[in-house]
């Protein structure tokens, strides 16, 4: 015991918590301090030595400098020293310089709605001052000479002095946080402050070009940063980045003027498949701050893995320019990111943009390459194509939300999809939809690197990426869906050849690619109702089987179906955390996974799925396992045929025939949804056939809008594709032209 508690006595902290808690009386409320207040906000307004570089340099680009110098020392904590060849500071208000909240861009809070200097707050300069040594050294026009004055915790600490100055201002930040140990020590351990404000001081560099800029460690001759004002862009960008980068810049512009949707303008530059780098480079302002957006960096990050996975690290300029009233720039503390008004809608058409200058960058060279002359058919091809082509951006695109096209309802098997009519495009708008569609099944797509590193896994998607035929790679990647053929068969123009194309085989296989590709990373599909795994098992048992009658058979089914539920249920961990397929703990399935962005699969087809995860999975071995449950679901959501037929061809016959109700059984339907009276028997009719006009109309949408333009992302297909009666050739539209030539 009194071992112990000579140790408390060593240990103060041992020895607080070991305190009786007696009661005691409620601390006293205090105002703090000023200078503490002062410190604590410095500290979140000065981060690091970087945070002092760039206020430092926002100021100097306030004052309307067209030179700007930094030199630093230590990485910033010793020194940093920015000279500038602006307005300078007038000898009056020197006093309240470093005074917080003392600006002189800011008057009413009004005039935030307009700003348009970096600065506003009249805080950096004091901060500085809490948790540094500053000094400042300027002169004004006309003046004969400057005045030289120090700082510490927002006062003067002594009279300005008279001393000789050079154009401008120069302020010298000294020993930062020489009062915050933590944090100088954190610091101190890391070098890469000084990488920070080279970093800085390049993306200033190539945004204001009109500016020269140098950046250079103390004492050193060399300056790592060093731009002369100039008015090409890509020159800064040359002289900032290198030769190699600014040779592989696509210059991009876009503009929209419709408050309905957005006011904005952006220009910049792009890396195109030429520039290959280890991370991306993204150089954002908005109305002329540097920020950084997340979103929009990702959503380009996932366009150039999608169009240019060799070069899918890009270098990124980008200037956007809203009316200053369209941006908050006040939320955050060190004004890093700002708030825009309609992002979503700015950043999708810049993600749109991005995306066909890659597009039309990549097919410029493959028709360079490949020299194709357009014989005259396919021109009419594509004038009728043109048809539908979208006017140039700004227009609107009706956009359906994805979740209202999403049928989820399980209890409702035949699938009641009227609501897929009013969503369904039509005419001149569809063009865009296939853009939409492209997009987020683009944004989608995860970066490979953050797929699951689960070796099996990463051997099937390897299977798959070695194993693909180079001609119909080819073919995929550059057709043109014409339409379908059939009910199995669509019509694909590549070249001037015409292939006839199985739907069904084409789709189980992109989403079983898809299935490892998403691995782990899968959307949620939410059926609204929890469909009882043994009844889906029954369901699908019943089916398969072929004497249905026999009663023993059914004790077998049921069995059966136990079974399996069992068996599943105890997969659920797995099936969940890999494949999104949820199943509750009373045997309930609740979730499946987004394969492919707005396309859900014919819920018809569940108990199939579930019977197969039971029957023909491999749970024992690992990748078998991932191998059996990916091409479950590849079955599942291929785009199989409606179960009702085809309304527009012989199956009209179907709903023209008073079909008996026993028919109707075998689509999953009960005789609730056929009414109990004779006379409701037309009804009936007219109702299935409009729901299998729907359910058709939707499939060639999805095939249409889905399906192609994700094959053409990010479909391999496989060799086998070539010899299986898949890829069909089925005419050369030369030889068709010659021929009708001859007619
Ligand atoms: P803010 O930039 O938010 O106004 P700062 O603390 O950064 O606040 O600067 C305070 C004021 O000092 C500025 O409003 C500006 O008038 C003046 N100032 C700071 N740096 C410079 C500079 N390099 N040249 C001219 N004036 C400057
Ligand atoms: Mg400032």
């Amino acid at each position: 015991m009194e071992t112990h508690c000579g140790e408390c006595d060593a240990d103060p902290l041992a020895m607080e918590t070991e305190e009786e808690p007696r009661p005691k009386e409620p601390p006293r409320i205090h105002r703090l301090d000023e200078s503490v207040v002062n410190r604590i906000a410095a500290g979140e307004v000065i981060q690091r030595p970087v945070s002092a570089v760039k206020e430092l340099v926002e100021n100097s680009i306030d004052a309307h400098s067209t030179s700007i110098s930094v030199v630093v020392k230590d990485g910033g904590l010793k020194l940093i020293q920015v000279s500038d060849d602006g307005h300078g500071i007038r000898y009056e208000d020197l006093p309240i310089l470093c005074e917080r909240h003392t600006t002189s861009k800011l008057s009413t809070f009004e005039d935030l709605q307009s700003i348009k200097s970096m600065g506003f707050r009249g805080e950096a300069l004091a901060s500085m001052t809490y948790v540094g040594h500053v000094t400042v050294t300027t002169i004004t026009k006309g003046e004969l000479h400057g005045y030289r004055v120090s700082y510490r915790d927002g006062v003067m600490e002594h009279e300005p002095k008279a001393c000789a100055a050079v154009k401008g201002t120069q302020i010298m930040v000294e020993n930062l946080f020489y009062n915050m140990i933590a944090r100088r020590k954190t610091l101190q351990n890391s070098s890469d402050d000084y990488s920070k404000i080279v970093d800085l001081l390049s993306r200033f560099a190539v945004h204001h070009i009109h500016v020269g800029f140098s950046c250079r460690k103390h004492g050193a001759s060399r300056a790592d940063v060093h731009t002369v004002a100039t008015s090409s862009r890509l020159d800064a960008i040359r002289s900032v980045y290198g030769v190699s980068v600014a040779r592989s810049l696509i210059k991009i512009e876009i503009s929209d003027n419709n408050p309905s949707t957005s006011v904005f303008k952006m220009d910049g530059f792009i890396s195109d498949s030429n520039y290959v780098a280890k991370k991306i480079t993204m150089v954002l302002f908005i109305n002329d701050r540097l920020v950084e957006c997340t979103t929009l960096k990702r959503a380009i990050e996932i366009v150039y893995a999608a169009t240019l996975p060799k070069a899918s690290k890009p270098f990124i300029y980008m200037s956007v320019v809203l009316p200053p009233e369209h941006v908050d720039v006040n939320v955050h503390p060190t004004k890093r990111e700002v708030s825009l008004l309609n992002q979503e809608v700015i950043i999708e058409k810049i993600q749109s943009l991005v995306e066909s200058k890659l597009r039309n960058s990549n097919e410029a060279r493959t028709f360079q390459e490949q020299k194709v002359e357009p014989s005259p058919y396919d021109k009419m091809a594509l004038d009728k194509e043109s048809n539908f082509s979208p006017p140039p951006s700004g227009s609107k695109s009706q956009k359906v939300p994805v979740h209202k096209m999403v049928r989820t309802d399980s209890s409702d098997p035949a699938g009641r999809l009227h609501a897929y009519l009013q969503a369904k495009p039509c005419g001149p708008l569809e063009k865009n939809h296939s853009l939409a569609a492209v997009r987020s099944s683009v944004r989608q797509r995860r970066n490979p690197k953050e797929t699951a590193d689960i070796t099996s896994v990463q051997e099937l998607i390897e299977e798959i990426d070695c194993n693909y035929h180079s001609g119909l790679l080819d073919v995929v990647r550059h057709c043109t869906y014409i339409g379908m053929a059939d009910d199995d068969f669509a019509l694909l123009q590549h070249d001037t050849h015409l292939y006839l194309v199985n739907v069904v085989n084409l789709s189980k296989e992109l989403m079983y690619q898809q299935v490892l590709r998403r691995f782990a990373h899968f959307n949620a599909i939410q059926l609204s109702e929890p469909a009882p795994l043994s009844e889906l098992l029954m369901l699908a048992l019943k089916e398969e089987n072929l004497d249905p009658e026999g009663h023993e058979n059914n004790d077998l089914i049921e069995k059966i179906a136990e079974m399996n539920t069992e068996l599943l249920k105890q997969k659920t961990e797995m099936l969940e955390e890999y494949f999104c397929i949820h199943i509750d703990k009373h045997g309930n399935l609740s979730r499946l996974p987004v394969i492919l962005d707005q396309y859900t699969p014919d819920i018809d087809r569940l108990p199939e799925f579930v019977l197969c995860l039971g029957n023909d999975v491999d749970w024992e071995d690992e990748k078998n396992c991932f191998q059996s449950v990916s091409a479950a679901l590849g079955n599942f959501y291929a785009m199989h045929p409606p179960m009702l037929p085809n309304p527009s061809g012989d199956g009209l016959q179907f709903y023209k025939k008073r079909k008996p109700l026993g028919n109707l059984e075998d689509e999953g339907k009960t005789s609730d949804d056929i009414g109990d009276d004779g006379l409701m028997e037309n009804e009936i009719e007219h109702e299935l056939l409009s729901e299998a006009e729907t359910a058709w109309a939707q499939r060639e949408w999805s095939i249409q809008h889905v399906l192609f333009p994700s094959i053409r992302l990010f479909f391999k297909p496989p060799t086998s594709m070539a010899s299986n009666g898949t890829f069909v050739r089925v005419a050369s539209l030369e030889k068709l032209y010659k021929i009708f030539e001859r007619c």
